[in-house]
């Protein structure tokens, strides 16, 4: 309660009226009237300047006059026009993103890919993630359609006025169908797997394992591995030898070789997550002739 009881309110109620009035007028002013030339409507949009002038602006003597300005009504037309062009392929292609990521958000859900494996949860993450920037950038483009839907030259006005606000919400729109058509096809750590091989493998000598290496979007990754890790690691001695990855025609192929006998983990991660099957576990002998001569 204020000091002056309900009178207090009153006045208090009655000075944010008044500032709101004076508020709408001087942002309606802001919008609509020359800033140089008091009283003036903006009518004109100068090309040179980018920026909204008003009839006096144009006259011979002041500064635009031999600028290059158009009407108001034309100027929006054109930047409209520019603008729709424009978005046309990014507003389809955004549809179909967002629509892919639903997909592989429900089959994943309902094919029962769920489960504490890191990578699952990395998965859901990154989707989750695309999803909501994907929705985000999908309100900002419907957002700068309904804008540019205006018949009002007031409206217009503020349209040019907001003219490099509205380019860079379109390249913000732009950047997050590039990055999203980026992580789409980038390995996914949930969706690959090792393809076991029976065969033991001997100490001294190069074995393989095969890896299935599925992008985000569910489909077979074609491309060079850069984020894969792979390791072999003895467990009885802890020494970790480095492997080599071989890209195939189907598969991509991992080759390692053994220094010790024992048992071994072979550990394949891409972007820091285990992929499915790995840390694989494996037996590593000696060879016939160092164990017929007794050596171990
Ligand atoms: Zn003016
Ligand atoms: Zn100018």
């Amino acid at each position: 309660m204020p000091r002056r009881g309900a009178v207090g309110f009153q006045a208090a109620n009655r000075i944010i009226k008044l500032r709101d009035i004076y508020k709408a007028l001087e942002s309606s002013q802001d919008a609509s009237y020359c800033s140089v030339h008091r009283g003036k409507e903006l009518e004109l949009y100068c090309e040179t300047c980018e920026e909204l002038i008003c009839l006096r602006c144009a006259y011979k003597g002041d500064k635009h006059h031999s600028h290059d300005h158009q009407d108001v009504d034309k100027a929006f037309e054109s930047f409209k026009e520019h603008i729709l062009r424009r978005l046309e392929a990014p507003k389809s292609r955004l549809k179909s993103l967002l629509k892919a990521v639903e997909k592989r958000l429900v089959c994943e859900q309902t094919s029962g890919a769920s489960g504490e494996h890191d990578s699952i949860k990395y998965h859901h993450t990154v989707l989750g993630g695309l999803r909501v920037d994907l929705e985000t950038a999908m309100d900002k483009l419907t957002h700068i359609l309904k804008f540019l839907r205006t018949r009002k030259l007031s409206k217009q006005v503020e349209v040019l006025a907001k003219k490099s606000k509205l380019l860079s919400g379109v390249a913000g729109v732009e950047e997050v169908i590039q990055r999203s058509c980026l992580i789409l096809e980038g390995p996914d750590p949930s969706l690959c797997y090792l393809v076991r091989r029976d065969t033991m493998p001997v100490v001294g000598k190069k074995a393989t394992i095969g890896l299935d290496v599925v992008n985000f979007s569910g489909s077979s990754f074609d491309g060079s591995l850069r984020s894969l890790q792979c390791v072999l690691i003895s467990l009885e001695t802890g020494a970790e030898v480095k492997c080599d990855v071989r890209e195939g025609t189907i598969q991509y192929k991992i080759v390692y070789q053994p220094t010790v006998e024992g048992k071994h983990h072979l550990s394949v991660q891409v972007n820091g997550y285990h992929v499915r099957g790995s840390p694989y576990m494996l037996s590593v002998r000696l060879p016939e002739d160092r164990v017929a001569m007794g050596c171990s």
